[in-house]
């Protein structure tokens, strides 16, 4: 018998929201950029925010002393283009924190912004920070508003305006050569390697699986990340183009699940391209094409087919509305969410018994206060408790709360600077999930760190669902977690 190897760290794991059998996979479609390669996200973010940060300089911007803050932003934030605001949201798109510019709003100041507008991202006035890739940018804005509050942009501009800049400027960045070939020149101090990536692949491939790469990277690019990424972890000189069916470059998602476009063969190592018409052959790159022509090469239903990437609207979202397919969101900073949860365990469960007691007192307070109330108004049943000692009641119930709630302010406050000061974690926003983590459990049906954790995991694993949790639920043994939703709204911890 074989022994189980020792199971993975609790952040490696692979977390499900809808039950996924993998045996009944037949092919796992993986992007490439953040999913199956990953950066150093310092390095990478910071190249191309000096990039775009170079192209202001040249056009007059008083920018040049400025520099990449990698806290300044998290994945999952979302930009208001139209009061030049970085927001946090909760799942409902209630907005939780703000920072105008790098400035962080207090609790008045983001309830007078914000109390009667909710975030729907359908709206262009908001965007979504979907991947690692969306930090320079989100960074470089906040910055750009402080300085267009100040005057000294050229205008009239606008926050709107603001951001189309910033905007134009990072495409231009990731199209032209200039970033990317820096990256190709020294891929070791872009990419940070999984050894562990490559073992995971090939025991999908020899379960029978049909790998599929299909990135919106060009194909110089990606011949370089993934040969730097997999070729040195592979055996007896296998290349990565031998554990993919099909690879697709410059595939245009999120528009490839949704659009027909013209699919080429590529012919020569320099990318000369040849329409191609028919199913895909093997071994052969192509460049564009669409997802519908891919199902159909590939003789399978969108449900045989998992698709594996790190952005939430072109690789998860559209993917699960548009085609069915089965979805896997990679979330690296899941590693350091885990963690910082689990330091916290110990002050959670203090939270929790003071929040009990803090229920308890007032509960005790609204009964004190009704029954005063009552006898104002001379009605209702009443108790024989003499006057005098519910007032003096009440006033040491006030005395006991604002005790407790002394107590709880620096806790509860902890509990929203994990991970990052500034936002704390990605998938909480205050007592309740983020506006990310609402997203994720719509559109990927797993979630985990990176892909290497598949390898813990096995290409026949069976992913169960956890039984969802509501708030008539009972609690578990051991009281209501304060991270977990359903806990009753509370003074202390109503505010982020
Ligand atoms: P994928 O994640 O493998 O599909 O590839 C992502 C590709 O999109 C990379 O080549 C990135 O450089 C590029 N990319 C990421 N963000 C932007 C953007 O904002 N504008 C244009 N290209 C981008
Ligand atoms: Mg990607």
């Amino acid at each position: 018998m074989t022994a189980p190897p020792p199971g993975p760290p609790p952040e490696r794991g692979i977390f499900c929201n809808r039950t996924l059998n993998l045996r009944a996979i037949r092919a796992i479609g993986y992007d490439m950029d953040y999913t199956l390669v990953h950066y150093h996200v310092d390095a990478w973010e910071r190249r191309a925010y000096d990039s775009i940060r170079e192209q202001l300089v040249a056009q007059g911007w008083p920018v040049a002393h400025f520099s990449f803050d990698p806290a300044l932003a998290i994945r999952g934030l979302v930009i208001d283009t139209e009061q030049g605001n970085l927001l946090k949201a909760n799942r409902f798109g209630f907005v939780r924190k703000a920072f105008h510019g790098t400035r962080k709003l207090d609790h008045v100041a983001v309830r007078q912004a914000y109390a009667r507008t909710i975030v729907d991202l359908s709206e262009p006035r908001w965007v979504f920070l979907n991947t690692l890739f969306s930090l320079s940018e989100a960074c470089l804005f906040a910055q750009l508003v402080d300085v267009l509050d100040e005057g000294r942009l050229p205008g009239p501009m606008g926050y709107r305006d603001l951001y189309e800049q910033v905007r134009r400027h990072l495409d231009a960045a990731h199209m032209q050569g200039q970033l990317k070939a820096e990256i190709v020149a020294h891929p070791e101090r872009y990419v940070l390697q999984d050894e562990e990536t490559a073992l995971a692949l090939l025991d999908q491939r020899q379960a029978g699986k049909k790998l599929l790469l299909i990135t919106n990277s060009e194909w110089a690019y990606t011949r370089s990340m993934m040969r730097h990424a997999l070729d040195p972890f592979l055996p007896g000189g296998m290349t990565w183009r031998e554990l993919f069916d099909v690879v697709i470059v410059a595939a245009r998602k999120p528009e490839f699940f949704t659009t027909r476009s013209p699919l080429f063969e590529i012919v020569t190592d320099e990318g000369l391209l040849r329409p191609h018409l028919g199913p895909l052959k093997s071994g052969v790159p192509y460049f564009g094409g669409s997802a519908v022509e891919l199902e159909r090469s590939l003789g399978m239903s969108g449900d045989e087919i998992l698709y594996v990437g790190d952005h939430m609207f072109g690789d998860v979202h559209v993917t699960k509305n548009v085609l069915r397919w089965r979805t896997a969101l990679i979330l690296r900073e899941l590693e350091d969410e885990v963690r910082a949860i689990a330091s916290f365990r110990a002050t959670e469960v203090r939270l929790a018994e003071l929040m009990r007691e803090k229920e308890a007192l007032e509960a005790e307070t609204w009964q004190v206060r009704l029954e005063l109330q009552r006898r104002r108004a001379d009605y209702g049943p009443r108790s024989e408790t003499p006057e005098t000692e519910l007032h003096a009641r009440a006033v040491e119930l006030r005395a006991k709360l604002e005790a407790l709630d002394a107590k709880l302010a620096p806790m509860a406050r902890a509990a929203t600077e994990l991970s990052n000061p500034n936002w704390g974690l990605l998938t909480r926003a205050g007592n309740d999930k983020s506006h990310l983590a609402r997203q994720m459990e719509r559109y990927a049906d797993i979630y985990t760190s990176r892909v290497s954790n598949f390898l813990f995991a096995t290409p026949f694993v069976y992913l169960r669902s956890p039984r969802g949790s509501l708030p008539h639920d009972p609690s578990m043994p051991g009281g209501t977690p304060v991270f977990t939703s359903g806990t009753p709204g509370t003074g202390a911890l109503d505010g982020d």
